[in-house]
């Protein structure tokens, strides 16, 4: 606390990510990153763009990536919006849409950020409890509202809906804003893109820092109607006009470019889940369904505080949040196979 503060600053409870540890070997499974790293092509392009142009202030608008992912979605370029990361992307979208005399709505368990953001805007909410099982059941969201907002798969359960039933509370649902976060669609779910012509009020939020393995560079986007993609870029022009700098613009392009290595290696992540949800059941784990790149779960005899910090101890570190109806469980990102193979000789001895 410090006097100098404006007043506001003492009531803000911000996020707390992941811990990012210096300790080199440790097995670090609490953050969601991507076990590979982002295409050689990706690498190359920030390589060949390092150069004195530097100086030169990055495109604001960042066409090229827009394009670029506008192509891959069949959209138009005036139906994205890229920023500095989606944490960013998602600020923006609160901001500019989310701001209402009704409360926006958002599920009990999900992305721990959501408040967050409400708390540094003044936006008032209300959370819709998922269903014993973790699901998300729509028509819990069939009430007033000044928004909705909802990741797909949710985070940290990992479930999945099927866009069907996203579809359906879309025609239900008119008079205010949808954002699905797509943090992790590209691990198994299919995404809402493809209905943004259909639903003016849908706007979908994509991260390249998880499948595309560029959490370091901070690249997220937004998709939608032009009108809401509107809406985002006046909050960022008043904000900051260029979140995204030269060489992350180079790199994400050619990540989009490269779609061969994108598709193995989350091919590759999608399989290690499955292996490592089958090792875990083994060990006598409940395991969420997850068509994320991490899995949800909890042991019915052993406490999750003991084991994350057995884990621990064991040079494996996992994500625990201490939060009611989720005490109990463990949100495990796959790693690569050997690092799996750590996570379960770790879990062996504390069974
Ligand atoms: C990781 C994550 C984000 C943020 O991703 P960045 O682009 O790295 O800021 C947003 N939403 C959810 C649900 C996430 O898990």
């Amino acid at each position: 606390m410090s006097r100098y503060w404006s007043p506001v600053v003492n009531q803000l409870s911000p996020y707390i990510p992941g811990e990012q540890p210096k300790i080199d070997d440790l097995v670090k499974l609490n953050t969601n990153e991507n076990p590979y790293g982002p295409s050689p092509r990706v690498i190359e392009a920030i390589q060949s763009t390092t150069d004195d142009r530097l100086r030169l202030y990055p495109d604001p608008t960042g066409l090229q990536l827009r394009e670029t992912v506008a192509n891959y979605h069949s959209l138009k370029p005036d139906q994205i919006f890229i920023g500095n990361g989606s944490d960013e992307v998602l600020a923006h979208a609160f901001f500019a849409l989310f701001r209402h005399s009704q409360p926006l709505l958002f599920p009990d368990i999900t992305y721990s950020f959501y408040p967050v953001y409400c708390g540094l805007y003044g936006i008032d909410y209300r959370t819709v409890p998922l269903a014993d099982d973790f699901s998300l059941r729509l028509s819990d969201y069939d009430t007033a509202n000044g928004g909705i907002i909802f990741p797909n798969p949710n985070a940290p359960t990992g479930r999945l809906l099927p866009l069907s039933e996203i579809e359906s509370l879309l025609s239900r649902n008119t008079d205010s804003v949808v954002v699905v976060d797509e943090a992790y669609i590209d691990f198994g779910g299919e995404s809402a893109a493809r209905l943004i012509n259909d639903f003016p009020n849908l706007l979908v939020v994509q991260t390249l820092s998880k499948s595309r393995s560029l959490a370091g560079l901070r690249i997220g986007l937004a998709m939608g109607d032009s009108a809401l993609i509107e809406g985002l870029i006046r909050v960022k022009d008043s904000f900051n006009s260029y979140p995204i700098d030269r060489l992350a613009l180079a790199a994400s392009v050619a990540s989009y470019k490269d779609d061969t290595y994108f598709r193995e290696t989350t091919q590759r992540v999608i399989d290690d889940r499955e292996s490592l949800n089958r090792e875990l059941s083994a060990l006598g784990f409940e395991v969420i369904p997850s068509s994320a790149n991490f899995i949800f779960v909890r042991h019915p005899s052993k406490n999750a505080d003991d084991l994350a910090a057995g884990l621990r101890e064991a040079g494996v570190i996992v994500r625990h949040f201490k939060q009611p109806r989720i005490e109990q469980y463990l949100r495990i990102t796959v790693g690569t196979a050997e690092q799996n193979q750590r996570l379960i000789e770790a879990l062996n001895p504390l069974m």
